[in-house]
């Protein structure tokens, strides 16, 4: 019986794929390109799933997606990046590989992210609750509330980048204002550093290192922001960790920053003393954190005459 589950992590230009072990650990690791985006990229995820089945028994097969998903229609709500509206994943893929679609699992990437980084990271604190940033572009997130995975009503639990900090703030992509996002990610800091005259984030933050003043005010400015924002999820559902990743929150030059502001709070604010970690799975979280949760429904449900039956028991050996 095998003990490895796969894990497949669809981004904006790159497909990362492997095998986890039940205690999430990755043994096998493959990164391919995006070949295309609506259906060829469906077409894509078939043909590297399939390389995967065709050699190895899994114990279950799970898929992380940058957009909003119903995990539990296993459809794709909205992918902006790759061009996917209302599309049945789960059901397309089982076609393609001749399983049921209730053996995949299909989660919003950061959701996977942080629960491989609430189960793996630390299991002294099962039961707890982790929340996860990724700082990148933008601001995504994964809550788990006691062990629970928040996903919504809709799909969009978890979605912090759009919390609406500023009324009649700076307008967001998605059609509101003033949404944290816009404040406190590696967008706003390439603004913020634009503004005061450098090139870019980068720039602002290597400048920042060498102890120029004036940088140091506009990575801390941002950094403000981004602490406002935790303070808030704190507030709320009061983490046992709050850990931090992607591009800018990953960034050693930045975090210094982030805990100032965090330390610079009285310890009699709400979850003023908050501890901030980085994200310790890093590239790899999404991945691992998918095979974990597809595990959970394991392939048993084969249909024998080469197309998925409908009846979700059929087929049994
Ligand atoms: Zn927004």
């Amino acid at each position: 019986v095998t003990t490895l589950a796969l894990g497949v992590d669809v981004g904006g230009t790159k497909i990362a794929s492997g095998l986890v072990d039940q205690d999430g650990n990755l043994v096998e690791h493959s990164i391919t390109g995006l070949a295309g985006r609506g259906y060829a990229a469906v077409e894509q995820l078939a043909l590297i799933i399939n390389d995967y089945l065709a050699r190895t028994d899994v114990a279950g097969i799970g898929l992380a997606v940058p957009g909003a998903v119903r995990s539990d229609t296993r459809t794709v709500t909205s992918a902006p990046n790759l061009d996917w509206n209302q599309l049945p994943l789960g059901e397309e893929l089982a076609r393609k590989l001749h399983i049921h679609e209730h053996t995949i699992h299909i989660e919003n990437d950061a959701n996977a992210a942080a629960w491989a980084e609430h189960r793996v990271s630390s299991p002294s604190t099962l039961g707890s609750s982790t929340v996860l940033l990724t700082v990148g572009t933008g601001i995504g997130g994964g809550l788990i509330v006691g062990d629970c995975l928040v996903r919504g009503w809709t799909g969009g639990g978890g979605e912090v980048g759009h919390l609406p900090l500023l009324p009649g703030g700076r307008l967001c992509e998605c059609g509101s204002r003033g949404c944290w996002e816009q404040y406190a990610s590696g967008r706003a800091l390439t603004r913020a550093a634009q503004e005061a005259g450098w090139r870019d984030g980068r720039d602002v933050l290597s400048t920042a290192a060498e102890g120029d003043t004036r940088a140091r005010e506009v990575v801390s400015h941002v950094a403000a922001h981004l602490v406002h924002g935790i303070r808030i999820i704190s507030a709320l559902i009061d983490p046992a960790r709050l850990l931090i990743g992607g591009g800018l929150g990953a960034d050693e030059r930045f975090l210094p920053f982030v805990r100032k502001a965090a330390r610079d709070l009285p310890a009699t604010a709400p979850r003023g003393d908050v501890t901030i970690e980085t994200a310790a799975l890093g590239m790899h979280a999404g991945v691992i954190g998918a095979a974990l949760l597809g595990r959970s429904t394991p392939i048993t449900q084969r249909a024998a005459s080469g197309r998925a039956s409908t009846s979700p028991g059929g087929s049994d050996r």
